[in-house]
């Protein structure tokens, strides 16, 4: 990892503004600057992890714990009723912030932003297989 401040530890520094909503003592929480819609947030915890499986699992238990909380304030500011939360990890991915962070997007009867793909058949004999290596993997 390079010894750079990603753009989003120079945010939680106050060194780029940003329009904050939430900050505690692990995560950071503001206003995305091109939003897909009304009341985008980005969630993203003070360690400049780049990818979500680098993570403390201390940064990585703050966040969950702020996200719900985050959500439902969006929800009630927006009045939006629907919402995802989309998490890029790799520039294949769509990443192109390399610090941690969550999307909150919240949808409305007209929003237009889709997250689709094309399902695939899961092959029920190398699923236990699969099942068993990703299972041997995680410590
Ligand atoms: P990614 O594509 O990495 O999942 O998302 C990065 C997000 O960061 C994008 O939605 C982009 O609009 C947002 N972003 C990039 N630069 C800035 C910035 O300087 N300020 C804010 N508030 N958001 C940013």
């Amino acid at each position: 990892m390079s010894g750079e401040k990603s753009l989003f530890t120079r945010i939680i520094e106050g060194e780029i503004p940003s329009f904050k909503v939430f900050e505690n003592e692990h995560v950071y929480s503001f206003l995305d600057i091109n939003p897909a819609t009304l009341g985008h947030v980005l969630v993203i915890p003070k360690e400049p992890a780049p990818y979500l499986h680098e993570l403390s699992v201390e940064s990585a238990s703050e966040v969950g714990k702020a996200l719900p909380r985050i959500c439902k304030g969006v929800l009630e500011a927006t009045g939006a009723t629907s919402y995802n939360i989309i998490q890029n990890n790799g520039s294949e991915a769509g990443q192109t912030v390399f610090h941690v962070h969550f999307h909150i997007i919240p949808r409305y009867q007209d929003s237009t932003h889709n997250f689709t793909w094309k399902p695939l058949k899961l092959n029920k004999n190398d699923a236990s297989l699969l099942a068993k290596e990703i299972s041997g993997h995680i410590y």
